[in-house]
């Protein structure tokens, strides 16, 4: 079967390595032939947004799947009628949203963060005094803690009001006392079959992913419930691949609960320890999906985590001499705040990874 990935970035890159043990072909659609998956798959250079390009590029494949969001969905649900899309559709559309995707949430009886779409400067202030701060985001395409604009206090403002003239205007969201963030990823097979990960509890500077550890170290209940949000939203979605449910940990008077951010249709940042740390990784099971082959177990091994290379990169050398290290390179340039790879760190128990962990921050820039 010949898998078509629309996108050749450090995903694409991780998906192609996972594809010939499973007796797969792929190849990606990039706009630069210079990405990081061209070093282990074909790489057609070309715009997916461009309906002969995509067209073309669909047609040498025996099903369509992504690693990038923000594609035209009219462009894509052509192609998709002569060669399946998978994850589908709609799985893009929710998460290419903020508010679709909160108001979808809310309809599943998924708990979020106080929303409210605002469009004036007046609307973001209320936020503001409603609930003590705000995040105000666009309401398409921000990543990364890009399109984003936290308030605290009115001199916050100015850079939030900047963000009303996006493209599909804004959301305003409650600004989160979180204790942890967590998130769930999980996968549905063809056949409806559903397996998910134990959560990862993450940290992020600026809006962007640093750190991943699991277990999580929250409640079991939490596990349990954040597994069932994922599940209503696989099978509501008819989804078919790897999701990603990112989630804020609150205290409350009852214990700690759950709040939903946001969704990535996609293999996520926050499941890249599991290839080394459960039976079967994320790249492998995206394929298994879109292929149509049964899922695998998700059991975790071990404690794990996962440390991003941003910006800089490391020693090899010194990053391989800690025990339990595996290295992940994504043959990217550095440039600052440039995702380049990570490194996943294994360990027989919670006190060994954290001294392996303690050793990789020394040589992690
Ligand atoms: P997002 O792009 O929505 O994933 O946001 C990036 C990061 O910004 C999140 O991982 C949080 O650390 C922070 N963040 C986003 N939304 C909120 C919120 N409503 N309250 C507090 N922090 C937030």
């Amino acid at each position: 079967m010949r898998i078509g990935i629309l996108g050749g970035g450090q995903l694409g890159r991780m998906l192609a390595l996972a594809a010939p043990p499973l007796g797969l072909t792929v190849s990606c659609l990039e706009r630069t032939a210079d990405c990081p998956a061209a070093a282990v798959a074909p790489v057609t250079v070309g715009d997916p947004a461009d309906p002969a390009v995509l067209a073309d590029f669909a047609s040498s494949v025996d099903v369509l799947t992504y690693e990038i969001e923000g594609l035209p969905e009219d462009t894509l649900a052509a192609v998709a009628e002569h060669t399946p899309l998978r994850p589908p559709l709609a799985s893009l559309h929710l998460a290419s949203d903020r508010w679709d995707e909160k108001q979808l949430f809310l309809g599943l009886g998924i708990p979020v963060p106080r929303t409210a779409r605002v469009d004036a400067a007046e609307a973001i202030t209320e936020a503001l005094e409603w609930w003590g701060g705000c995040v105000v985001k666009t309401r398409r395409g921000g990543y990364d803690g890009r399109g984003q604009a936290v308030v605290r206090t009115p001199d916050d403002l100015p850079a939030a009001v900047a963000l009303l003239a996006a493209p599909g205007g804004c959301v305003a969201e409650e600004l989160v006392a979180f204790t942890a963030e967590v998130s769930v990823l999980g996968a549905r097979g063809l056949d409806g079959a559903v397996a998910t990960w134990p959560l990862a509890r993450n940290t992020h500077v600026d809006g962007i992913l640093r750190r991943s550890r699991t277990p999580a170290g929250v409640p079991g209940d939490l596990e349990v419930l954040a597994a069932s949000y994922l599940r209503r939203l696989l099978d509501h979605l008819d989804h078919v691949g790897v999701l990603a449910l990112e989630l804020f940990v609150v205290a409350g008077r009852d214990g700690p609960h759950l709040l939903a951010n946001e969704i990535a249709p996609r293999v996520h940042n926050t499941g890249h320890h599991t290839p080394e740390a459960c039976e079967t990784g994320q790249f492998e099971q995206h394929l298994r999906a879109v292929a149509g082959l049964p899922l695998g177990s998700t059991a975790l091994r071990g404690p794990t985590a996962m440390v991003n290379l941003l910006g800089e990169l490391p020693d090899a050398a010194a990053v391989l001499a800690i025990a339990g290290t595996h290295l992940h390179l994504y043959g990217k340039a550095p440039r600052p705040g440039r995702k380049l790879g990570h490194v996943t760190v294994t360990a027989a128990g919670e006190a060994a990874l954290d001294e392996r962990l303690a050793a990789l921050s020394r040589v992690v820039p």
